[in-house]
């Protein structure tokens, strides 16, 4: 029923999509609607432009060659310090805006590298992630239309600070060397506000035009997040500017952003990873993680662990009849009765669009049916008032769900067989006329999924 379930992995279909990432006939990209391919193809054009013509007019020194890789080997130590975090977090961020430090390395160049010098850093840096850090697993078109926003948004910057120097100069030498006295502090944080916004509004517009169900907002993204890329701003001026110099204090610089990443941003992105943002309610990574947790708990200590999987009952004439953010008010009325109606040690995550998973430790097959159903009248007394796209306001209640039960051990001995178990009993739910709450077939203590 829902995608990212362990289990449901089809390793030949993932073996054909690597497979297909050599073969330009066959990528991703040409799925698109024709304006987005000639929205993406016109970014990347635009970015490699300017690369192209520079590449022949600005001198490159061994001093920018050595930059470029001290640049490269920062960003090489900071991605594998930060991979498995950002694994999750690309999947969470899907259809927003996704952000990270990696701006520090971005920025650093722009203030000492020449144009595709600094274009090599970011080709470079997405290159390292989608092989190391994705595992070559997203769609390499999405990698490199990104890579193609911040290239952009570089060359830009870099405009914008050689307008400062002396015409003769201009991409004479690194802006970080010759942005000197009081000027340079208005000069540079310019220059930053112009890279970020390039690269949002670039990521925003794709956003909106490959999401276009989403609702606005989801494209904006967490300003918070935002945040990130002036952190990361600051910090690329001061890598640049201790580069320029005391090279040889480098490795604080990379100390302090290492010690940033893994004692703050880590333990913050492991805390937004676990929930999921539209509802609060566990996000699906977590929660298989936890029913993982909980079965070899339950397996070891001989106790019992239920799940349920629970359904809406026609959610989708909700979003038709009034509007897909009534529909997300529905969703998290919803979440809260859910989280409302189990104990403090149950865990309700969210698995997908309006389906739903509970982790009740110690059910059993008498039980957990009795939970099912306090979980199926609570989202029956659920009541949501919201605005309709109309504009009316409505008020939306009675809903209903369809839930299917599996236990372990009797139902079946492992998560992915818990899973396959429920859903198959909330299929049976469905079919049997919806509104309820089934079992799956108790198989026994000895059953082996
Ligand atoms: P059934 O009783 O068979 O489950 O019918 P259904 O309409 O609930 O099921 P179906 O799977 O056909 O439709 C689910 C709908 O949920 C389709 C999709 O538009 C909607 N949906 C998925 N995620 C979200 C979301 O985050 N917000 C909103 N508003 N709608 C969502
Ligand atoms: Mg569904
Ligand atoms: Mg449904």
């Amino acid at each position: 029923m829902s995608n990212g379930r362990p289990g449901n992995a089809v390793p030949t279909s993932e073996d054909a999509q690597i497979g297909a990432k050599w073969q330009p006939r066959r990528w991703t990209v040409w799925s698109h609607p024709r304006p987005v391919v000639v929205y993406i193809l016109l970014v990347e054009a635009m970015a490699l432009a300017p690369v192209a013509i520079t590449a022949r007019l600005t001198p490159i020194t061994p001093k920018s060659l050595l930059w470029l890789g001290l640049l490269m080997v920062g960003v090489v130590i900071h991605k594998e310090a930060s991979c498995a975090i950002e694994r999750i977090r690309e999947i969470d961020r899907e259809g927003s805006p996704h952000t990270n430090l990696q701006s520090i390395w971005f920025f650093a160049a722009i203030l000492m590298l020449p144009l595709p010098l600094a274009a090599a850093v970011v080709a470079f840096s997405y290159g390292y992630a989608w092989l190391r850090v994705y595992q070559r697993r997203p769609p390499l078109h999405r990698k490199v239309f990104s890579a193609a926003t911040i290239v952009l948004a570089t060359g830009t910057a870099q405009l914008a600070l050689s307008l400062t120097a002396a015409p003769g100069r201009r991409f004479a030498a690194p802006a970080i060397s010759t942005l000197t006295g009081p000027i340079a502090l208005p000069v540079i944080v310019a220059a930053g506000l112009l890279y970020w916004l390039i690269n949002y509004a670039l990521v925003v517009a794709i956003l909106i035009m490959t999401h276009p169900g989403n609702p606005g907002s989801k494209a904006l993204g967490d300003p918070t997040e935002q945040v990130l890329i002036g952190a990361g701003v600051c910090l690329g001026y001061g890598i640049a500017l201790v580069a320029d110099i005391r090279p040889w204090m480098l490795p604080i610089m990379l100390g302090l952003v290492l010690g940033l990443h893994v004692g703050l941003l880590v333990p913050h992105y492991q805390r937004a990873a676990r929930t999921d943002a539209k509802t609060g309610l566990a996000s699906v990574s977590f929660w298989y993680a936890q029913a993982e947790r909980e079965l070899a708990r339950a397996a070891g200590t001989d106790t019992t662990l239920g799940i349920l999987m629970i359904d809406l009952d026609r959610f989708k004439d909700i979003n038709d009849l009034y509007g897909h953010l009534c529909g997300d008010a529905v969703l998290n009325a919803v979440a809260g009765a859910m989280k409302d109606a189990v104990r403090s040690y149950d865990l309700v995550g969210r698995l997908g669009g309006e389906e739903f998973g509970a982790l009740i430790p110690g059910a059993t097959s008498e039980t957990i049916l009795a939970t099912a159903e306090r979980l199926r009248s609570a989202i029956k007394r659920a009541v949501v008032r919201s605005t309709a796209n109309n504009g009316a306001t409505v008020t939306i209640g009675n809903l209903t769900a369809s839930i299917g039960a599996a236990v372990f051990p009797a139902s079946a001995r492992t998560v992915t067989g818990l899973s396959q178990a429920a859903d198959a009993a909330l299929y049976f739910a469905k079919e049997n006329g919806r509104d309820q709450a089934h079992l799956a077939p108790v198989t026994g203590a000895g059953a082996q999924a």
